[in-house]
């Protein structure tokens, strides 16, 4: 057994609970190990029966002299026990527990059992203890120790995940395999003792250093798979870089009906240095909501077309793949290139369902085509595919990403995120990309007007949009509450509840449309399509609405239950207006007016960066909250968090240190079995 041996092979386990452990992102033993508790429980008081006080949490080791079960006089069953040991005996009771007769019928020895010791009138009682037997010349798990508590799920229970972890510490799979000097120079305990004490701490002040340890390892070894699949990548040679024809380039830059942001034309700058290289583009460009990305890959994808290479563009959704397609159509058929458009909801993602539909031309009369995941799950063949942009990446797997790159040859890749990631933690988790900012925003913008708009103003804010919105070529969008992380038939409800509400009681003089995942892509095209050309005065949505909806005209984001949001959650949603010069404004409607989430939510009114948000979420509601709903999978730490900074960057050195000395880990084996391996087309699938 090793690292990466899947957790059905581990003793004790099986096909059925490996099942289980996969929704507790649990695969293979290795994942096991680093599934840490998130609090312990304090049951290291071994106490003699005879020294036992009421209210103390205590564990008591003896004997049954008594163990039966009994019946209330309402008929409930009960299970009475007396336990014994050399000073004294005590009462034990459980409720409903009938097959604790059985277990402990047969065993004879010694059980320890943990609870909090009771007063029943002049007599201490133990209730409803935890018990766990005890075993000669072995030492306890559950009790008689500070016990850990971990995240659990259906059929899996901390006690069990104490016990599998308890006997996975015992194998060899714990080794030390960073090297000694380094982790004496840095000052971290051994890789062994970081395992037990996260686990089985023998005081809690011990799980600092032993968290510190394990996230060091987690970041350095995220970085140094960067660095590998990085090394990959650089292999490809391009036996034809792109030649950049300025003249044209500028000709199309002069033909957009807006100026370049210096930030802007900086970005493209990198673009343009990359394309021209003989090593394929792998760079992330981050830049906040409206901050202008789409039409910096239309750039790229005009280089691409002027060197006779296709583009690919992939969107997660397929409205927003709709809106690209005519921004990009807007944007670049002026200059003869064809955009097409590839969609098919999930549903016809079948094997035996008719081709996705394409607009804009055959596959292979297109010079860009726009998509979403289906450009990947159909065999489409996309020969000289020079140039693959993904927008929004982090809804997006490595293995979707892998594919995509195996469908041109070895194409440029250019990904964007509006998610506002501190510098040294995008360098880190996506250190195998090169990393563009857009920092700056379009000008004339001004900042969106935002208000947390109390209870008791209800009323007068819908009096207030009514008089925006009537009779003007301005409109407002309204999300509803956030329910549960995935578009749930209750959300729908709720939106749907809500619309009637607004439409029949509130604005029954206005237009409302109503749009949910759950509508086909026909109904939300036509919605949005319609919303778009002004046929609708108001927008109820909810809150999943494609993030990246970009309709100039609107000009009012009203959130409801807004402290049910991040921060930086709310400044997305919030970047749905503000996309012209026209003022606009954001309300933020609480269902809760506790001060603690008014106080929290005040800071969108003066905060208007995503990066400000982003920082504060972090200090209020903790690094875990940042990303919000879309963060899933192996873009996610186990144990370090994006708050750790100085040990990112720590990591992020030694990783590079380590990898210039030895890349391919020849001296450090056990070292070289833990990364995986930095081929691109291996790298496990999210
Ligand atoms: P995001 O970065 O959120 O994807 P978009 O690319 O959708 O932003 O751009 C937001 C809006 O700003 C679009 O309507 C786009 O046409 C416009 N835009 C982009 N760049 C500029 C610019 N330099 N000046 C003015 N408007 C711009
Ligand atoms: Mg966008």
């Amino acid at each position: 057994m090793d690292w990466h041996t899947p957790v059905r092979f581990v003793p004790g386990i099986g096909p059925i609970l490996a099942t289980k452990l996969e929704k507790l992102e649990i695969f293979i033993a290795g994942d096991l190990l680093t599934h840490i508790p998130f609090r312990y429980e304090d049951y290291s008081v071994i106490s003699k029966i005879a020294n036992l006080q009421a209210g103390e949490t205590v564990t008591v080791i003896g004997q049954f002299t008594t163990l039966k079960n009994a019946y209330t006089k309402r008929g409930f069953n009960l299970q009475k026990a007396v336990i014994t040991d050399e000073t004294g005996s005590l009462d034990v009771t459980w409720f409903n527990q009938p097959f604790l007769v059985k277990t402990f019928n047969s065993h004879a020895g010694l059980v320890a059992l943990v609870g909090k010791v009771d007063m029943n009138g002049f007599k201490l009682v133990l209730p409803s203890p935890q018990y766990e037997i005890v075993k000669p010349n072995t030492p306890l798990i559950h009790s008689g120790r500070i016990v850990p508590i971990y995240p659990e799920t259906a059929g899996i229970t901390s006690k069990w995940l104490r016990t599998r972890i308890f006997s996975l510490l015992e194998t060899s799979i714990t080794h030390e395999y960073l090297p000694t000097t380094l982790i004496n120079t840095l000052g971290f305990i051994s890789f062994p003792d970081a395992l037990s004490t996260i686990h089985f701490p023998k005081s809690l002040n011990q799980v600092e250093a032993a968290r510190r340890r394990l996230a060091f390892d987690e970041l350095f070894i995220r970085q140094f798979e960067a660095l590998m699949k990085r090394r990959e990548w650089n292999k490809h040679i391009l036996t034809k870089p792109l030649q950049i024809n300025e003249q044209r380039l500028q000709k199309l830059i002069a033909s957009l009906p807006f100026t370049l942001t210096p930030a802007q034309e900086k970005v493209i700058d990198h673009i343009i240095a990359d394309l021209k290289s003989n090593k394929p583009m792998n760079r992330l460009l981050q830049g906040d909501v409206g901050s202008g990305k789409t039409v910096v890959a239309a750039i790229a994808m005009y280089i691409t077309y002027l060197n006779q290479g296709k583009s690919l563009i992939m969107a997660p959704t397929e409205i927003l793949a709709e809106q690209h397609y005519q921004t990009l159509n807007e944007f670049l058929t002026p200059s003869g290139i064809k955009v097409g458009i590839q969609t098919g909801s999930k549903k016809d993602i079948k094997p035996s369902s008719p081709p996705l539909k394409l607009r804009g031309g055959r596959v292979g009369l297109f010079d860009v085509l726009v998509g979403t995941h289906a450009l990947l799950e159909k065999k489409v063949k996309l020969d000289d595919v020079k140039l693959v942009v993904i927008d929004e990446q982090h809804r997006f797997g490595v293995k979707q990403r892998s594919i995509l790159r195996e469908k041109g040859e070895s194409p440029h890749v250019l990904t964007m995120t509006a998610t506002p990631i501190p510098r040294t933690v995008a360098l880190t988790l996506y250190g195998d990309l090169d990393l563009s900012v857009i920092d700056q925003m379009p000008k004339g913008r001004k900042t969106i007007k935002t208000w947390v708009v109390s209870q008791i103003k209800r009323a007068a804010a819908y009096g207030w949009i009514r008089t925006q919105v009537k009779n003007t070529s301005q409109q407002a969008f309204i999300v509803c509450p956030f329910i549960e992380p995935s578009e749930s038939i209750s959300t729908v409800k709720a939106a749907t509840h809500e619309f009637n509400h607004l439409r029949a009681d509130v604005f029954p003089d206005l237009r409302l449309a109503l749009l949910h995942g759950k509508l086909t892509y026909r109904q939300k095209q036509t919605v949005l399509t319609d919303f778009r050309h002004g046929k609708y005065d108001i927008l109820v949505c909810t809150p999943v609405v494609e993030v990246g909806i970009d309709i100039p005209q609107a000009t009012i984001m009203l959130v409801e239950a807004a402290e049910r949001f991040g921060l930086a959650q709310l400044h997305q949603l919030r970047g749905r207006v503000g996309r012209s010069d026209t003022q606009s404004y954001c309300l933020l409607f609480t269902s809760e007016n506790t001060s603690q989430a008014l106080g929290r939510l005040k800071h969108l009114e003066t905060a208007a960066t995503g990066a400000e948000l982003a920082e504060l979420d972090f200090k209020i509601r903790g690094p875990g909250q940042i990303y919000g709903l879309a963060q899933h999978g192996r873009d996610q730490l186990k144990i370090a968090t994006f708050g750790d900074l100085q040990l990112i960057e720590l990591a992020r050195i030694e990783a590079q240190k380590l990898f210039a000395a030895d890349s391919t880990l020849s001296q450090l084996p056990l070292l070289k079995e833990r990364v995986r391996s930095g081929k691109i087309g291996e790298i496990v699938p999210d």
